[in-house]
């Protein structure tokens, strides 16, 4: 069939909305109707070029809701008409790393920006179209991978949902599956864009506390304490990693790093009290690397860990978000500042960039 979606043909340039062959499902895929799509900075930093190993021309957005449309061959789990989820995370089930849990590591994935076949299902002429993250979620129709594609209840927002898939999912699931916090663990949040937001509920679920957000705008800084921040700090008026060991008596349990700069790394690991942990999250630009001294980690049994999509088991945890949503206990629709058309991707990319949004999002 043949769509209109925002293409990307080369870093720095535009979004070109464009007439778009998109091939139906094959053995083991799923064709999605996009309801909605986030704005997440991962696809700005692509879009910019931080990482050269994102291929063009491509679809940018890494998380959406939707409609299953129609199933290819050996697809027995999901019917036209299902709402789901999509999880830019394929994972083959099978692996040792699958087995174990932690799919995250699966070591079967599709090539980048394609599928399992090595081909996508965007064609822009006779020219190849890649798939952001496989969603490629500011389509408004994609083929992924049927495990991709999570079934959600009936009755839930695909607005809303559309968020789980990424921003909810990463930020949550650090302190809930990588780090888990404890109960009364000091927490500090670096970073309150999409993700970090989203690390400042899951330490409000865990009852982390003091809860403490650092960012640079305060807008963001607003955000958080709505969302359970006990104490608010701006990352450039203030000696961050003072004023946590003020907080804190001790330095911070946990840090979760939610934004791609090393210099927020940097605070986070100053500001760790004894045994504490860096959780990493957000990735910096390719090249930027991060400077530890041994003796920093060693005598006070610091930890640095990575969390790569909030360590997720997307049939599981997404179900677990989704309920939360329903119960009250994981706020969604408060996070988004502001929707959009397909046609404003640009728009949307620049408010992001200007710090002015907690989450845009299009709305097909
Ligand atoms: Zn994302
Ligand atoms: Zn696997």
């Amino acid at each position: 069939m043949e769509i209109r979606a925002p293409v990307l043909h080369a870093f720095n340039q535009p979004h070109r909305i464009e007439p778009i062959e998109v091939r139906p499902p094959r053995q083991g895929e799923v064709l999605v109707r996009m309801a909605a799509s986030g704005v997440c900075h991962s696809c700005l930093h692509a879009a910019e070029g931080a990482w050269p190993w994102v291929p063009t021309p491509i679809i940018l957005g890494d998380e959406g809701a939707g409609t299953i449309v129609e199933v290819g061959p050996g697809v027995a789990d999901l019917k036209a008409g299902d709402g789901v989820i999509l999880s830019w995370m394929p994972a083959c089930g099978r692996c040792r790393y699958c087995a174990i849990g932690r799919p995250v590591l699966c070591v079967n994935r599709p090539p980048r920006g394609s599928l399992r076949d090595g081909d996508t299902c965007f064609r822009l002429g006779e020219t190849k179209v890649y798939q952001y993250g496989t969603v490629a979620s500011f389509s408004p129709y994609v083929v992924v991978p049927e495990e991709c594609a999570i079934r959600l209840k009936p009755g839930v927002s695909l607005t809303a949902a559309s968020l789980i898939g990424c921003s909810v999912m990463t930020g949550v699931g650090a302190v809930v599956n990588t780090a888990r916090v404890p109960p009364g663990a000091s927490l500090a949040v670096f970073g309150c864009g999409g993700v970090g937001l989203n690390a400042v509920q899951g330490g409000a679920i865990s009852s982390a506390h003091p809860l403490i957000a650092v960012d640079v705008h305060d807008l963001k800084l607003e955000v958080a304490q709505s969302l359970g921040a006990t104490h608010r700090l701006h990352a450039t008026r203030e000696d961050v990693p003072r004023r946590i060991r003020e907080i804190t008596g001790h330095g911070v349990d946990y840090a979760v790093v939610a934004v791609g700069d090393t210099r927020a790394a940097q605070q986070a690991w100053d500001s760790l009290g004894p045994g504490g942990t860096c959780v990493i999250v957000g990735l910096p630009a390719a090249g930027h690397t991060l400077q530890i001294d041994p003796a920093t980690l060693v005598s006070p049994e610091r930890r640095l860990i990575g969390s790569y999509y909030g360590s997720a088991r997307p049939r599981e945890d997404f179900a677990r978000l989704t309920d939360l949503y329903l119960g009250g206990r994981l706020k969604i629709d408060q996070l988004i500042t502001r929707t959009y058309e397909m046609e404003q991707v640009e728009e949307a990319f620049r408010d992001l960039a200007a710090g002015s949004l907690a989450r845009g999002v299009i709305v097909f």
